[in-house]
């Protein structure tokens, strides 16, 4: 199995899922997972792209047996294997050299459009003999060639639609579909699978298979990805490079459980664990119709993998996201690990989560304006006091002795228990929503606890 992707941008979704598809297949039949750079377009091809695509696959966790660093996997660093190839199709008169001018190519183009034909290359330097000039493959005049496609079942070319096409330039370099015939042939791919955008390319494929007689491998194309309006997915669909849903706080895995949905099913499972995917999967279960990419289910599936996590992971999977907020962690991984465990239920993304969270790593800046008004008066002030007292009092700072000793003064005071809790929640987090109020000031401890409600209380002034 092999990902083939050409640099010349970030990793799509699209490209993502390929990556995806050919690994689970390969791991789950033990098979060897190949990353080729298909870098022979040079202008748009770049290290840069090389990297990202790099980081994009590691973070989704696809890891590869052989390509890069290792060299000898990028296209560039291979023409010698295609100058021996070409070499061995002329050899067995499978290929032969064209030097019809750009001109007369042009021209015949230009004539096959306006008769509403396609273009084929006419033959004219088939049996010319010549030594040098663009390499062309020769291919039978009659017949089909059949793509047994493992997703949309036989899929027959008609020769007559096919044209000897380049396999190697006037100037030497060798054609895209040429590179990838050597390439997956030498790397002893057994099964290829890719966006059907390749399609049409796979019989001229393995009619070059055939000349240079090599078995031909299994092939399958995937659907390509659309937008919610059915139309091919792209930039104006919003967000589609993977590295955008990384930093967006999706998760890893939540990512990849997403990926694996888009075309393939099993029954009516939505939540996969990578090992799950890995045991389940299977390319003839890849559903032979577009996938909508749909980024509510994206979100709902990245909070099911937040809320599945236990917290020490997912503190983890937080912490360069606090980080990026400008945010600090006041104590141990232990610490982070309660706090992200608090939080979880509500958030879809890591970002989301941090920003939840917020009120864990600052005190807050300011308080909701219209809760501020209604809580933090007079009778406010004084069950601020209270409260500061009686807190400072509380033998153990748990969720369990603060929720009895609210509950203590709620009655003492007449009072309800929510009235206290959004007067304290108010207090501590500047928000009149959190997580459950107890756990939150347990986290916070005694003295975080006290000194907010002290500032809050400060705030109200000394009016009584
Ligand atoms: N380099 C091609 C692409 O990025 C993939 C070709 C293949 O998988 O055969 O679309």
């Amino acid at each position: 199995m092999r990902f083939a992707p050409s640099p010349t941008g970030l990793l799509h979704v699209g490209g993502a899922r390929t990556a995806l598809f050919n690994w689970l297949y390969a791991r789950r039949h033990g098979g060897v997972f190949i990353l080729r750079i298909e870098d022979t377009d040079r202008s748009r091809s770049t290290d840069e792209n090389i990297g990202f695509i790099i980081d994009a696959l590691r973070w989704l966790g696809l890891d590869w047996d052989e390509g890069p660093p290792t060299s000898g996997y990028r296209q560039t660093e291979r023409f010698d294997l295609y100058r021996d190839h070409a070499a061995r199709l002329v050899r067995a008169g499978r290929a032969y050299f064209c030097d019809c001018p750009p001109e007369l190519l042009e021209q015949q183009r230009k004539a096959a459009e306006a008769s509403r034909e396609t273009f084929r290359y006419s033959g004219r330097c088939r049996d010319r003999g010549l030594t040098a000039g663009a390499l062309r493959l020769r291919i039978p005049d009659e017949g089909t060639t059949v793509v047994n496609d493992l997703i949309h079942g036989p899929v027959a070319f008609e020769h007559s639609q096919l044209d000897d096409w380049i396999l190697v330039r006037s100037d030497g370099t060798p054609t895209y579909n040429f590179c990838v015939v050597v390439d997956d042939v030498t790397m002893g791919i057994t099964h290829v699978i890719r966006g059907n955008d390749h399609l049409s390319n796979t019989p001229k494929q393995i009619l070059c298979y055939e000349a240079l007689d090599y078995p031909v491998p299994e092939f399958a194309h995937v659907s390509m990805i659309l937008g919610t309006d059915r139309s091919r997915l792209s930039k104006r669909h919003g967000a589609t490079s993977v590295q955008a849903f990384r930093d967006a706080g999706i998760p890893a895995d939540a990512m990849v459980n997403y990926l694996a949905r888009l075309g393939w099913s099993h029954g009516d499972q939505e939540i996969f664990s990578r090992a799950q995917l890995v045991e389940l999967f299977d390319v003839k279960d890849v559903a032979s119709s577009g996938a909508i990419f749909d980024q509510t289910k994206l979100l709902w599936l990245s909070q099911q993998h937040m809320k599945a996590m236990d917290g020490g992971r997912l503190a983890e999977l937080a912490e360069p996201f606090i980080a990026k907020a400008g945010l600090t962690v006041p104590r141990d991984r232990a610490w982070l690990a309660r706090v992200v465990d608090t939080l979880k239920e509500r958030t879809q993304t890591l970002v989301e989560l941090v920003e939840a969270g917020r009120f864990y790593f600052e005190r807050p800046r300011d308080y909701e304006a219209k809760a501020a008004q209604k809580l933090f008066t007079d009778d406010g002030a004084q069950r601020l006091d209270r409260l500061i007292k009686r807190l400072g009092e509380l033998g153990a700072f748990t969720p369990e002795a603060l929720e009895a000793l609210y509950r203590e003064q709620t009655a003492a005071l007449g009072l309800k228990l929510v009235d206290l809790a959004q007067l304290t929640r108010l207090a501590v987090t500047g928000k009149t929503a959190s997580p459950p109020l107890f756990e939150v000031l347990a986290l916070l401890g005694r003295d975080e606890t006290l000194a907010r409600l002290r500032a809050a209380r400060n705030s109200i002034g000394s009016s009584t």
